[in-house]
Formats: C-alpha cells, sequence, structure tokens
C-alpha cells in the first residue's frame, strides 16, 4: 500500500490553535507523522499549498439512519468536509429497533451495523439510541405511563444497543411518543447509562414558553444516568421568550462548575425545520389522529383553524416545504388566511415539513461564543439533488457557514476545534478529531477563502463550495477534480 503525502498545507490540528504550516503523511488508515517537512519520495504526492488541512468534521447532530441506506454516497454530507455523523438524535433512532429499507431488514442495532457493512455509506456512523422509537416499538403512541413491564422492555432494548456500540440516548420531547413520557420514565431509562461515559441527549420538552423549566427536567435526567448532558440545537424560540437566554446560558454553566459534563449543538440558521404538527397550540399538539380528525370533521376543521390564531408559531413567515412558499404568501395567492390555509396542510399530512422562522440572530451569535457548543446540522445524508433535503439548507450548508461564524468571532483554529475534536471529546469516539500521530486519518482539504454554502430554502445552491478533497480512514472518498466519483469507506464506530 502507497503512503500519502500532503505538502506544504496549513495544518489546523483540532486543538484550538492556529494553523501551521506543514507536511503530513498518511499509511493505511493511519496518520503515521506530522513534521514542518517530510520526505517519502515513495508516497503519493499531494500539494495542499495554500490550503487548510482539518481532522474530518464530525456532524453530531444527524438523522440519517435510513437516509444513509438510501443516499450511500451521502453528498450533503461528505461535500461539507463532513466524514462521521452521529445518527438517532431527538429519540428517533431506526437502527436499534426491528427495522427496514431498500430490501434489507434488521431487528436491533447489531444488524444494523450488518446492514451498514452492505451498504458501505460513504461517511462513518455513531448510532444513539432514541426514546421515540423504542417507546413505539414496546407501547406504540399511547398516551399514558408505560406499565412496569414495558418499562423493563425498554430497558432491554436500549441496554442491548448501548452494549452493541450506542453511543447514548436521545430524546425528542416535543414528538410523539415522547411527548407522553413523564420525567420519572426517563429518568429510569438513563439510569442504563449510569456506570458509563455516555450522554443523555435531548430535544427537550420545550425551547419556548417553558424553556428554562425543560432544561431543569434534562438536567435532572442526566445527572439520573452518566452525569453528562448533550443539549440537541440549543435555541430560544420566538421573540417572547429570546430574553431566556441568560438564564439557560447561566442554568447550563453552573451545572458545569457542580461537575456536570454539559454540551450542546446548534445549526447557524434562525430557522428551524420540523413536522408541520409543531404548529399547533396545545391541546391540539397532543392529538396523534389530527389529520384524520380534520377529514372527518368539518366542526373540528373550525376550531383547529381557530385555535391556530393562538400557535406560538408566525403562520404567515412560515414555510410548507413542498411549496418553498410561505404561508402568507400561499395566503395572498390564494385569497385566503393563513391559518385556513395552515389547516388544511395538517388535514393533508399533519407530518409534512414546515420551515420556522422562531429564532434571533443575537441570541445564535451568543450561543456560537460558548466554547461548549459545537456544528450540528440536524440533517440528513442525501444526494444533493433530492427534494426531501430542500426544506432546510443546514443539512449541506452547516459546517461551511458554521467555520465563517465561529471564525470570524473566535478564530480559525477554534471553529475547526468545535467541529471536531469537541465532538469528539463529546461522544468519546476512539483516535479522531485531531490531527495526530496515530489517528484515524479522516481529513479534509479545503480553501478558507470560498468555504461556503449558498444553499437556501427552495432547494438550489445546495452544493458546498470549497472542499477540495476528503479522506476517509486514509482513502479519498471525494475530490473536486473528480466530483462523480464518490469513495465508500464509512464504517460503523461502536463506543464502548
Ligand atoms: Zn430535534
Amino acid at each position: 500500500m502507497k503512503k500519502i503525502l500532503i505538502r506544504n498545507g496549513f495544518l489546523c490540528d483540532g486543538t484550538g490553535r492556529e494553523p501551521e504550516k506543514g507536511d503530513l503523511l498518511l499509511f493505511g488508515d493511519t496518520i503515521e507523522e506530522i513534521a514542518p517537512e517530510i520526505h517519502c519520495p515513495d508516497a503519493e504526492d499531494v500539494d495542499a499549498s495554500g490550503l487548510l488541512v482539518t481532522p474530518g468534521f464530525i456532524d453530531v447532530h444527524a438523522h440519517s439512519d435510513i437516509r444513509k441506506i438510501l443516499y450511500n454516497e451521502c453528498r450533503t454530507k461528505l461535500l461539507q468536509g463532513v466524514t462521521l455523523e452521529v445518527d438517532g438524535n431527538c429519540g428517533s433512532s431506526a437502527s436499534c429497533v426491528p427495522g427496514e429499507c431498500a430490501g434489507y431488514t434488521w431487528k436491533d442495532l447489531n444488524e444494523y451495523k450488518e446492514v451498514l457493512k452492505k451498504v458501505r455509506p460513504a461517511v462513518h456512523t455513531i448510532a444513539l439510541c432514541g426514546h421515540n422509537s423504542v417507546r413505539r416499538a414496546v407501547m406504540g403512541d399511547r398516551n399514558r405511563a408505560p406499565e412496569k413491564e414495558e418499562l423493563e422492555k425498554m430497558k432491554a432494548i436500549l441496554r442491548a444497543s448501548l452494549e452493541a456500540g450506542a453511543a447514548g440516548f436521545s430524546s425528542g420531547l416535543t414528538y410523539f411518543p415522547g411527548k407522553f413520557a413523564a420525567t420519572e420514565e426517563l429518568c429510569a431509562l438513563a439510569g442504563t447509562l449510569a456506570g458509563t461515559q455516555k450522554p443523555y441527549v435531548s430535544h427537550i420538552r420545550s425551547e419556548g414558553d417553558d424553556l428554562l423549566a425543560a432544561a431543569d427536567e434534562a438536567l435532572k435526567i442526566a445527572q439520573a444516568g452518566s452525569g453528562r448532558f448533550q443539549f440537541s440545537h440549543i435555541k430560544t424560540m420566538f421573540p417572547r421568550n429570546f430574553h431566556k437566554i441568560d438564564s439557560l446560558l447561566e442554568k447550563l454553566e453552573s451545572g458545569k462548575k457542580e461537575g456536570m459534563y454539559i454540551a450542546a449543538d446548534r445549526y447557524p440558521y434562525v430557522r428551524s425545520a420540523t413536522v408541520l404538527h409543531q404548529i399547533l397550540p396545545p391541546p391540539y399538539d397532543k392529538n396523534v389522529a389530527v389529520s384524520k380528525d380534520l377529514a372527518s370533521s368539518e366542526a373540528y376543521c373550525q376550531e383547529v383553524e381557530e385555535a391556530l390564531k393562538r400557535s406560538p408559531r408566525d403562520i404567515s413567515t412560515t414555510i410548507l416545504a413542498r411549496t418553498g412558499k410561505t404561508f402568507g404568501e400561499l395566503a395572498e395567492e390564494q385569497g385566503a388566511a393563513p391559518e385556513h390555509l395552515a389547516m388544511l396542510a395538517l388535514k393533508e399530512n399533519n407530518m409534512q415539513s414546515a420551515v420556522y422562522l422562531c429564532m434571533s440572530e443575537e441570541n445564535l451569535e451568543r450561543i456560537l461564543l460558548k466554547d461548549w457548543v459545537c456544528a450540528g446540522s440536524d440533517g440528513i445524508s442525501a444526494q444533493l439533488d433530492d427534494p426531501a433535503t430542500f426544506n432546510h439548507p443546514r443539512a449541506a450548508g452547516t459546517f461551511p457557514r458554521f467555520f465563517r461564524m465561529v471564525s470570524r468571532l473566535r478564530g480559525t483554529g477554534e471553529a475547526v476545534r468545535r467541529m471536531t475534536s469537541l465532538p469528539a471529546e463529546i461522544y468519546h469516539i476512539p483516535r479522531r478529531g485531531l490531527l495526530k500521530k496515530g489517528f484515524m486519518a479522516d481529513l479534509v482539504i479545503l480553501d478558507e477563502k470560498t468555504y461556503d454554502s449558498k444553499a437556501d430554502f427552495k432547494g438550489e445552491n445546495q452544493t458546498p463550495l470549497g472542499v477540495r478533497k476528503v479522506f476517509v480512514s486514509g482513502r479519498t472518498a471525494y475530490d473536486c477534480a473528480c466530483p462523480e466519483e464518490i469513495g465508500r469507506f464509512g464504517e460503523f464506530v461502536a463506543i464502548e
């Protein structure tokens, strides 16, 4: 096997240090040597003059467990320089419960790992075990507490997943059926993490009106587990809650002072994308069968339309993803009220995607300033022309935008640290996140001046800009000189 010599690049090693000029020698899947100048005449030569060389980026917030089976080239991620995804966030992990996709079937995480070996996605995979998936597998979408036996079954799935290498336990408490679970249930399940280094990872119960109480609940659950907490897509939602940012950051930082390990991920946008169902105010937000009920009762349609006027979401600026237009624009075109059109869309399918303008630019910047906040796309691996990625540019744009924002605020070295060694530290990922002798040769070569994303909410300009070459396990997975050829060398990375 030929060694690879990456010469003359600005090496940004992932520790937070600013880049320094140097050479890097790869042998097999490993970084063999790093030095200001390396001579190795037999090696394959890669000239990185004027370019930044960094460890492969780690996307701690991915939802690709099914998508990477369908689209194993993972272009949305790979072309940003992502070499490893943490799947199974927000309580949703198809990998840990019986599932099927594209002719493959699995009954648990061990079998899912075998599927990945056959599919061979372009990026590496780490799995979280998700509460919604586990609860649904055991007791459907029932709005009640689990019986003792059901709770034991859920624990057994979680324990088996952790033994198979899952990196933590995730929840998504604004979604079904997680929103039906009491704190006690989550504490009992998180108890399975006790004695490990694996975090409780949560899309917390409220990111808006009850944000602070939801953060308290999350910390309590994490303490019932390993004492490690990963705050998913940290935000303050709706203008009336923007001021809560001070209390939120204080709360998390005092938790850290008291000895908890707390980190967070964030995508660098102020619009969120999720299911349309989230537009419903209480008590309609608890109705799993809202589409069916709307289709069968005219009176219920009127009731829901009236209720939507009380939604904390701004309906006029909400984009109905499949149309690429806001309800405000659609209302103008059709001469109808935005709430009426939102009700009709819910009737059609309450699980379709919508994009909500709900966050603050100023708070985004305050969050990104924190040295415990890493990049997380909340997006899927897909092809760049896949309509499913069009609802939000974050799937293909998070890393360049995060890099640009954090390097402006805190410098290049710190931006790269938050995309590499910080995620590796959060999940105890072996031999990744640094340019270091003996570490895995997952690497990115990029042009700092042009590294960017112009992806928009209409699904245009999705292709990330500025990445020249991506190595996964020491082999070329992407080279901008021949963008059609994707090398698929991703593996499942088990966390002990
Ligand atoms: Zn989420």
